[in-house]
């Protein structure tokens, strides 16, 4: 099993390498590790370097982290990319949920990380909140790289599908959409094609519901475990009424296509 997003460099994770030693150990293959700001991509690259068989990086300036981020991120971005072959690009996106959001710099960071992602045709992971319209506006505007784009931990309506296809969306679903309270999302999930689906943790975040947890964290058991990643797929298997030999066969070709083909 494969994950298309999550945050192994997060601070609260206190024990990084063990871990990932439990991932590797229940089957993980791959992660996608998302850095949100400059001060995190250091680390992001740092645990890439050290599991380069489990770890893909993606560097991103998070719609959250534009008003704390100086001018320099974005040579230093660029600088990052330029040197790194199998980078991704994210978390980045646009977010009207958070208080007073700087419409104008969350757009301008986002156009910025899609640029590189299109001169690159690099895998670019994208956050989006209550912000539909204005990506969907984007969208309509500018090119967006040919090999796809990840909205990950798709929150959008089923009438929006449509059209994201089209322009080449992947959406990943995340263990959080397993809560009751989601289930109007889980169906939304039920619409997406099967070939533009993939799965995510988002650890740290999103954690599942206590029936979906397999793994927990030592001390801080309200942090997602990244190993929660079989279950919740064992989970959307049954809710999609797939068997899950070929479902988890399907996830790893659409992972491969999106983040491995170059
Ligand atoms: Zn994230």
């Amino acid at each position: 099993m494969n994950d298309a997003h999550l945050h192994l460099q997060d601070e609260r994770f206190k024990d990084t390498e063990s871990l990932i030693a439990e991932m590797l150990e229940s089957g993980v293959k791959r992660c996608v590790v998302n850095g949100t700001h400059p001060d995190d991509w250091d680390r992001v690259q740092e645990l890439s370097t050290k599991h380069p068989d489990l770890i893909l990086p993606s560097y991103g300036l998070h719609p959250w982290q534009t008003p704390a981020a100086d001018d320099n991120w974005k040579s230093k971005l660029k600088e990052l990319v330029k040197d790194s072959p199998q980078h991704c690009i994210g978390e980045c996106g646009l977010d009207r949920w958070i208080e007073n959001p700087d419409k104008a710099a969350q757009e301008d960071a986002f156009l910025f990380q899609l640029e590189l992602a299109n001169k690159y045709n690099a895998p670019l992971s994208i956050h989006i909140l209550k912000a539909w319209g204005w990506f969907t506006d984007l969208l309509r505007t500018h090119s967006f790289p040919k090999r796809g784009f990840l909205l990950h931990s798709y929150n959008g309506s089923a009438e929006l599908i449509d059209e994201l296809v089209k322009h080449g969306a992947y959406f990943s679903f995340s263990g959080h959409f397993l809560h009751d309270k989601k289930a109007k999302q889980l169906d939304v999930f039920k619409r997406i094609p099967l070939n533009r689906l993939l799965l995510e943790t988002d650890a740290p975040d999103m954690l599942p519901p206590v029936s979906v947890v397999s793994h927990k964290i030592q001390d801080t058991p309200q942090l997602n475990h990244p190993a929660n990643i079989h279950s919740i797929a064992e989970h959307l298997a049954k809710h999609l009424k797939i068997e899950f030999d070929k479902f988890s066969s399907l996830l790893d070709s659409n992972f491969n296509h999106f983040f491995l083909t170059r």
